[in-house]
């Protein structure tokens, strides 16, 4: 961290400041320039509250030189991470890796269904939540268990990875059978007490973006299951709430070389959550495969209009189908490829 006085601060000033620093563990190096007096904060403080030295007095500019998180950083890890799964899936590789499905497992026969034409045109997971975080409590909530086992089922028998969706540290014991991955939704990001659970999950974790939450506190989020034990964590970029009302969400691909920038861990793109409009879905899927995604969590219905959630933005069976060979004719362009 870096400390900027104030031209006229006094020498006293100074030295409460400097004071402060020392009492926090950090090596104090002033420089005194013509106007101003610089201090360099060395040290491990990940968990200092900048503001704090914002507020004391002749202290002009606070400038955080580290990141709050560790084991997320790239610092920490220089080359990216690379998650492996049991059928020789890897994300964080030169694949781009598809998950695919419904929003929602409604039944045997639409799993069944969903799962059999997305693995047909290169998907590698099937995605269907069992558990939904639905704004409504009137909505439909999911089939729990018995919609995971339809997952699991209908993944198994294509040759697909399953993910689902957890909303509650309760129900890992009885999701891990059934699932190779386990998803942390945007509403979810930040319950920390889930996030720390995950970290004995033993198994990869999806971590979603929060709605309004920043990237820092997306790593920080990963910093939780990570420091919990779990460093098998993909980050998905799923939207932002903004002022605009043409689709659902924003879909922020800048975070995508954001993220690659400040941290090792791999990240997906969801542009049906992003967009909201199934319409959208194809050129924002192109846009974050060109931006640098390692992955693409995408909504496909049999039958979208008849969807009991997110029929808007589920893509029908055609469009996933000419989406697909779109990516792979594009994956190359950026040096990547798609099964
Ligand atoms: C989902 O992927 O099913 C979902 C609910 O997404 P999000 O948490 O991003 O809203
Ligand atoms: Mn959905």
């Amino acid at each position: 961290m870096v400390v900027v006085m104030q031209s006229e601060a006094s020498e006293e000033q100074i030295q409460t400041v400097i004071d402060r620093l020392v009492s926090l563990g950090f090596d104090i190096h002033r420089s005194t320039g013509a106007s101003h007096t610089v201090l360099g904060a060395v040290g491990v403080r990940p968990d200092f509250d900048a503001r704090e030295f914002e507020l004391l007095a002749g202290v002009r500019e606070v400038v955080r030189i580290t990141q709050p998180y560790k084991l997320a950083s790239r610092a920490f890890q220089p080359a990216g991470t690379i998650v492996e799964f049991a059928n020789g899936v890897r994300i964080g590789g030169p694949e781009v890796v598809v998950a695919a499905g419904p929003c929602a497992v409604e039944s045997q026969e639409q799993i069944g269904a969903i799962a059999a034409e997305v693995a047909k045109n290169g998907a590698r997971m099937l995605r269907g939540g069992a558990f939904k975080p639905r704004t409504s409590p009137y909505s439909f909530q999911g089939l729990g268990e018995q919609g995971l086992r339809w997952l699991r089922e209908a993944a198994e028998k294509n040759g697909l990875l399953a993910v689902s969706e957890i909303m509650d540290a309760s129900q890992m014991t009885m999701m891990l059978p059934y699932v190779d991955m386990l998803q942390v939704g945007a509403r979810n990001m930040q319950n920390y007490h889930l996030l720390r659970v995950l970290g004995a999950a033993g198994k990869p974790v999806l971590l979603k973006r929060g709605m309004s939450a920043t990237l820092e506190e997306l790593l920080l989020s990963a910093e939780y299951i990570m420091s919990s034990g779990n460093h098998k964590v993909i980050l998905c970029e799923r939207g932002i709430r903004t002022f605009e009302t043409s689709t659902r969400n924003t879909l922020d691909i800048a975070a995508i070389p954001v993220i690659k920038k400040l941290s090792h861990l791999p990240i997906l793109a969801d542009p049906s959550h992003g967009t909201g409009r199934r319409d959208k879905v194809p050129p924002m899927t192109l846009a974050a495969v060109a931006a640098g995604a390692d992955g693409l969590l995408l909504e496909v219905h049999n039958d979208p209009e008849k969807a009991l959630s997110d029929g808007a933005q589920s893509l029908f069976f055609e469009q996933f189908e000419k989406l697909m060979v779109q990516l792979r004719a594009l994956a190359p362009v950026v040096g990547r490829r798609v099964a």
